[in-house]
């Protein structure tokens, strides 16, 4: 008996394209999922790298010009500086001048300059950052009663968080984003009276600079904005301040989770105080400005707030936490 040969079957005409099309699909599927995994990859490192080494070099570079009070050399100096810096980098860059009568001396006019750079001019979608350059012309706590009518040097208050802004202003410069970003330098925000609410037409306020910014841009409304202040201390730490969590909570949270993207450690889910600054202004207008403080250093409005109270790492640590909020997807 003859062993039954199974003879090969031909293929049926219709089976090649169906082969194909299963390795079109197979391939297709590949294809996309590999897609899928750069996206991923490329989400997760499309943050820059903020360089605390060059920030820190903007803030000793700010103190070794002087201090930047209104009238003095230091300040026009440092004005040079930010415009040297911003206007290669910034789309646009707006000096806006204003004029300040003194409520104490009231035959004295200061005169103040808010710097603006812009990134992405035409978007209409608008992020805020911003910092105050001036430097308080009296360290009136200064343990040392011969000190209290010296010039604050400013390296925590004042220099630390333009340090940051003019070091983003690179990052952004190179980086560029879809939203428009603006990065604002106030002025004249340091030589109000502490009891200025006691007797406002007798006593300087704070935040001159940045009051005047919103009177002079009634149609600028960006989505929010983030005060960078004293942001420079050796021991970092930042809380909530007050008067940011109780007017713009979804902006502190925003940047909150940024900071936990960044790894920043100096940022503290605590509650804080509540510190008249440059964001409220803003915050009676209705744009949502948060303000980072570290109010906790010794040195402030003392001859003392000098550069090597301050370090790399912690602007490292702010400045990354900006670039989390801007670039991450
Ligand atoms: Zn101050």
């Amino acid at each position: 008996m003859a062993a039954k040969r199974s003879i090969p079957r031909k293929p049926k005409h219709s089976d090649l394209p169906n082969r194909g099309l299963k390795w079109v699909i197979f391939a297709v599927f590949v294809l996309m999922a590999a897609l899928y995994f750069i996206q991923q990859w490329m989400n997760a490192h499309s943050v820059p790298d903020f360089d605390g080494g060059r920030a820190f070099n903007h803030l000793v570079k700010q103190v070794a010009l002087g201090p930047r009070i209104p009238g003095t050399s230091g300040h026009e100096k440092a004005l040079a500086y930010y415009k040297q810096i911003l206007t290669p980098l910034a789309e646009k860059v707006t000096p806006q001048s204003f004029e300040w009568r003194d409520r104490k001396d009231t035959t004295k006019v200061w005169h103040g300059v808010n710097v603006v750079a812009s990134f992405n001019f035409k978007a209409t979608r608008r992020i805020l950052l911003l910092a105050h350059w001036d430097t308080r012309p009296f360290a009136d706590q200064d343990p040392d009663p011969a000190n209290r009518n010296k010039p604050v040097p400013g390296a925590n208050d004042g220099a630390s968080g333009v340090a940051v802004l003019l070091e983003l202003a690179r990052i952004l410069h190179e980086n560029p984003l879809e939203v428009g970003v603006d990065l604002l330098l106030t002025d004249m925000e340091d030589l109000g009276d502490y009891d200025h609410d006691e007797n406002p037409n007798g006593r300087n306020p704070f935040s001159i600079g940045a009051q005047k910014f919103v009177e002079m841009n009634p149609k600028y409304i960006p989505e929010f904005g983030v005060l960078l202040d004293m942001i420079g201390d050796k021991n970092l730490r930042i809380p909530y301040e007050k008067i940011s969590i109780t007017n713009a909570p979804d902006v502190i949270e925003k940047v909150y989770a940024a900071a936990e993207r960044a790894g920043a450690k100096a940022f503290v889910r605590e509650d804080g105080q509540a510190v008249t600054d440059d964001h409220i202004p803003f915050l009676r207008r209705g744009i949502p400005v948060v303000d980072l403080i570290d109010f906790d250093y010794k040195y402030w409005h003392t001859v003392l707030d000098t550069p090597d109270k301050c370090s790399p790492t912690s602007l490292k640590q702010v400045g990354q936490t900006m670039l989390e909020l801007l670039y991450h997807r």
